[in-house]
């Protein structure tokens, strides 16, 4: 299949309503999407991207409305949720209407509703007209794209089209959270903090999968995040062994020489930059990354959170 580049949304909508699969950008990372009632256009993106059928898709709505049309109950702690973070990188687990294919949700009962904030993927969503439903669009096991040429890079030839926007603003994927009981929970850290949800909803708890029978989000069970470099963390000042040609990404200056170093002004930067330079790294073949460990607050938690993924081998 001949993978169709295109800045223009009207193209990149009607390849999703002749179901089609596109890559579009979001605030976040770039997504994958489908129309999210045409059961076979979602089979096409787990196809695509090789993507085991138990991982869950996120359902992307450009308007408030839509979201009547994927969830059965939007109970009062996901509207103030809605109230204060739609549009935006928060993605919210609901209970699914029966309209969702279960390919879309794995089967689960329950899906995830997300509605993004940037322009670009609003503008091509309302013209779709559809909710969409989109994982990251990256092959499967490795780093979520932040540009369109590291969508190209996994899926030329894979998938009908590419909506090409600029780089991803946060470059991490969105803050998931469980709202289908009274109290919310942190599946998944992202742009969208605890202390800002707790901000809107005070009771708001991370999710601990030993604390429970049954794993919530079970994409989170899969390898993510990864470079095919090994990846440790350490703390400012670590001195990188000689001779190695590492790669080294965080704020504080490397000790020691380096193959490729990535230094970055704010957290917020760092979020921004990961995935990139792990793919850089793995096109330079470089074996090993060090990351430099930061404070888990804000968009810190969310850094962090990717890093120990990525990490574990
Ligand atoms: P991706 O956009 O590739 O990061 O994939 C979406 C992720 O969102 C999944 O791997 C899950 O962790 C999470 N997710 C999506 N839908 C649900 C759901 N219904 N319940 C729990 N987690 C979900
Ligand atoms: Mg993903």
């Amino acid at each position: 299949m001949e993978t169709k580049l295109t800045r223009l949304v009207a193209e990149a909508a009607i390849c999703i309503k002749s179901g089609g699969v596109v890559a579009f950008p979001t605030e976040t990372v770039y997504g994958l999407g489908a129309d999210a009632f045409n059961a076979e256009a979602v089979a096409k993106i787990f196809e695509a991207k090789r993507r085991p059928g138990d991982n869950p898709l996120i359902a992307h709505v450009g308007s408030m409305d839509e979201i009547g049309s994927l969830a059965d109950d939007v109970n009062p702690t996901a509207k103030l949720l809605i109230e204060r973070f739609f549009p935006g990188p928060l993605t919210l687990v609901l209970a699914k209407s029966h309209r969702v294919p279960d390919a879309a949700t794995a089967g689960l009962e329950t899906i995830g509703v997300r509605m993004p904030a940037s322009e670009l993927a609003n503008d091509f969503l309302r013209t779709c007209g559809v909710p969409v439903v989109a994982p990251s669009a990256n092959l499967s096991g490795r780093p979520s794209p932040t540009t369109w040429q590291d969508v190209y890079e996994d899926l030329n030839g894979r998938i009908e089209c590419i909506l090409q926007g600029e780089a991803t603003d946060i470059g991490l994927e969105s803050t998931v959270v469980d709202c289908t009981t009274d109290t919310p929970f942190v599946l998944r850290a992202g742009a969208v903090s605890l202390e800002s949800l707790r901000a809107v909803v005070p009771f708001t708890q991370i999710y601990r999968a030993d604390d429970h029978a049954a794993p919530r989000s079970p994409g989170m069970r899969h390898k993510h995040y990864a470079p095919a470099a090994e990846v440790v963390i350490v703390d400012a000042g670590f001195e990188i062994p000689g001779q190695e040609a590492a790669g080294y990404i965080g704020m504080a200056r490397a000790n020691g020489s380096t193959g490729l170093e990535k230094l970055c002004d704010s957290v917020e930067e760092y979020a921004r930059s990961l995935f990139a330079f792990f793919r850089e790294c793995d096109r330079m073949k470089i074996r090993r990354i060090y990351c430099e460990r930061v404070d888990e607050e804000g968009i810190g938690a969310a850094l962090m959170d990717r890093l120990r993924r990525a990490e574990v081998r």
